[in-house]
């Protein structure tokens, strides 16, 4: 993980929800995901509500009625409980506490995004190991927003995929869920690769380092997983296990490729040669390359090629 105490240069929030071009403190970020301002008053008013509840429920059980959480009969005195505060039919939780929580989840999965973005994959692979929670956590927040967008570039490469009538070796590092070799993994042989194993299908590892021989794929997907500090290290794993004419295929948010020219340049200098880039909606970037020879023996860092990509917080 990144040392704290260093301001860094993040991006303000595109139309993806993310951030561009502002500085966010990195240690206040990383070390106390904070629920908003208001959230003092807020526990207030819930210790005020457990309290009317509490008194509610004495009084039920003195009179030998049902519990408080099986009371809400009617629409409309559901409606009427539910905005005192009351309990919700629906998990037992007041409709302040839903928001609570939902608050909670989104200040923690800002934090677990933050943290995977600004450090390197083997530190981002000891976090996950020794919190596993955290993958699961992140993943829910993600697949929120994966909701709102217009266009999720993993279809993009299900689509691409599907229409290769030759059956292909595909290695897909940083998985997420999977969704690739569920859809077009009877038709190719789909490695799927993340932190944590969050099925079946997927081998946990750090993509800067997974089993599979070398020169052994037919295409390799980075579908929005370049996210370590150390991405290079990533792409230079994927040279290593694909073929000599593989392809390399990344999506990434835009916001995150201030220079495009430098991007391409540090992976064509990985053994790489741009084969096309497609920006044909607000969000992403596909770029798509052919390998062309083994990367050189010593990576010579280039800092800064990719902004992290740091969600606001609302
Ligand atoms: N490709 C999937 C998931 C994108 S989210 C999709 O588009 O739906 C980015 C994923 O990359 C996360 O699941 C994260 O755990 C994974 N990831 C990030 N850094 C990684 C690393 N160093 N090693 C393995 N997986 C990594």
């Amino acid at each position: 993980m990144k040392k704290p105490g260093k301001a860094d240069a993040v991006s303000t929030r595109d139309a993806t929800g993310h951030d561009s071009a502002r500085t966010v403190d990195v240690r206040s970020k990383v070390t106390k995901p904070k629920v908003g301002p208001s959230s003092s008053q807020a526990r207030n008013k819930l210790n005020k509500v457990k309290e009317l509840l509490a008194a509610k429920r004495e009084k039920d059980a003195l009179k030998g009625s049902e519990d408080a959480t099986s009371t809400v009969k009617s629409d409309s005195t559901s409606k009427r409980a539910l905005s005192k505060g009351a309990v919700s039919p629906a998990g037992g939780l007041s409709v302040l506490q839903q928001k609570m929580q939902q608050k909670l989840k989104g200040a923690r999965f800002r934090w677990i995004n933050e943290a995977l973005y600004t450090t390197t994959g083997d530190k981002a692979l000891e976090m996950v190991q020794n919190d596993p929670s955290i993958f699961e956590e992140y993943h829910q927040g993600f697949s929120a927003q994966v909701e709102k967008w217009p266009v999720n570039p993993v279809d993009v490469f299900i689509k691409y995929l599907r229409s290769k009538p030759d059956k292909l070796v595909v290695a897909d590092l940083g998985c997420g869920e999977a969704r690739l070799s569920a859809t077009v993994g009877q038709q190719h042989t789909v490695h799927s690769f993340d932190l944590v194993a969050y099925n079946e299908l997927i081998t946990p590892c750090n993509i800067a380092d997974v089993p599979l021989p070398n020169d052994s794929a037919d295409v390799a997907i980075f579908c929005l997983a370049l996210m370590g500090t150390d991405f290079l290290k990533f792409i230079r794993e994927a040279n290593r296990i694909l073929r000599v004419g593989g392809e390399l295929k990344i999506a990434e948010v835009i916001s995150r490729v201030s220079d495009v020219d430098a991007f391409v340049q540090a992976l064509e200098g990985q053994g790489f040669k741009l084969a096309r880039t497609t920006a044909n909606n607000k969000m992403f970037i596909m770029l798509d390359f052919t390998k062309v020879k083994r990367c050189p023996a010593k990576l010579s860092d280039k800092p800064g090629l990719l902004k992290p990509c740091i969600y606001k917080r609302r």
